[in-house]
């Protein structure tokens, strides 16, 4: 019997690939309250999309089209289909985010956000980052229901299994007033050549020491020669530097490339709490005393107008 309901979220038609790590919490996570785990796929062209989750080993893959994404006509949905499941889960990309606390309201279950690791301590103990990392809480949730969202980077992405999950439509959800009182006006689509941050194996990523979004010009020139993205602190947002989007840190994306290239940005905590788990970090920055030094695993201390563009030529010359 499935005890773990995972929410897979869709775009353009198909299962993003972050929804894979909730998945990975999940088979970690069922055993521990007795059962294996349903894949719910719910939004525009789920019926279509379903038949490409019946591979990871859920014993069903529930169904429920639905027009474009609100939360407030997803959330009873989702609430309604995860009744009689221990745990209902999703991975907290911001549909994860947006759309899971009021999940949790509908439920009356309490709430993990972000976790970074499920313990078995007599049911599951969820380990999650607070203070901006610098401390792992131990949460245990009292409800019948747990709802919770994980941290994309510390759940891999599963990978199919083989087997073929039955596909049955989700329980119909009685329309809200909460549901009628919005609607979606449009979409602007952002169009980048660009890997999405979550996705990226590379990512460049600038500062306030950037001085301008001009000067941006500077690092997208390196993160599109390694195929990489581009990424900014949120100071480096809020000066107009950079879109919103582009944003890691506390209060923007998490992030854990390959490789990170942090040029003319400081270190602050907040911003680390986003980008520490990358594999490889490589900081420039003028500053010898600049705390990205702390966590860089090759540091440069050079201003970044010049060492940038020489980097970016010899890097050329070797592909
Ligand atoms: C609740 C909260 C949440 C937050 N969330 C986030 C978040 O999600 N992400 C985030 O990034 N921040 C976040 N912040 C803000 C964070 O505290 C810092 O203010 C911010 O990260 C600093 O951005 P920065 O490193 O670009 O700027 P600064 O700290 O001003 O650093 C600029 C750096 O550029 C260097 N520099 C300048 N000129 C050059 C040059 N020519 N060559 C080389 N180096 C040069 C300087 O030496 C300096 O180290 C948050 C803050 C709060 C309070």
């Amino acid at each position: 019997m499935a005890n773990v309901l995972v929410i897979a979220e869709l775009f353009e038609g198909k299962v993003r690939k972050g929804s894979l790590s909730a998945i990975t919490f999940a088979q970690q996570a069922a055993p521990m309250v007795g059962g294996g785990y349903d894949i719910l796929v719910a939004g525009t062209g789920a019926k279509a999309a379903a038949a490409s989750m019946t591979g990871y080993g859920a014993e069903s893959v529930l169904v429920a089209d639905l027009p474009d994404y609100v939360a407030e006509v997803y959330a009873p949905v989702v609430a309604g289909a995860g009744k009689g499941y221990k745990i209902v889960c999703a991975t907290a990309t911001t549909f994860g985010k947006d759309l899971m606390p009021q999940v949790a309201e509908h439920l009356k279950a309490g709430m993990a956000s972000d976790v970074v690791k499920v313990v078995q301590e007599g049911g599951p103990t969820y380990v999650r980052p607070m203070y901006a990392g610098n401390v792992l809480a131990h949460v245990k949730v009292k409800t019948p229901i747990q709802v919770v969202t994980v941290r994309q980077t510390e759940f891999e992405a599963a990978a199919p299994g083989g087997g073929a999950s039955p596909v049955k439509d989700a329980p119909a959800a009685p329309a809200t007033a909460a549901a009628a009182r919005v609607k979606v006006a449009g979409f602007e689509k952002v169009v980048s050549a660009r890997p999405e941050l979550t996705d990226a194996r590379v990512i460049v990523s600038g500062g306030r020491g950037l001085k301008s979004g001009e000067n941006f010009k500077i690092i997208e020139a390196l993160a599109d020669l390694l195929h990489g993205a581009v990424g900014a602190t949120r100071a480096a947002v809020d000066a107009g530097f950079a879109p919103n989007d582009l944003q890691v840190g506390q209060t923007g994306k998490i992030v854990a490339p390959q490789l990170y290239i942090a040029v003319g940005l400081s270190g602050a905590l907040q911003h680390l709490a986003g980008m520490k788990g990358s594999k490889v970090i490589v900081a420039i920055n003028k500053d010898p005393e600049a705390p990205i030094f702390s966590v860089a695993d090759y540091g440069l201390v050079a201003d970044l107008f010049q060492a940038v563009p020489a980097l970016t030529e010899q890097i050329k010359k070797v592909l």
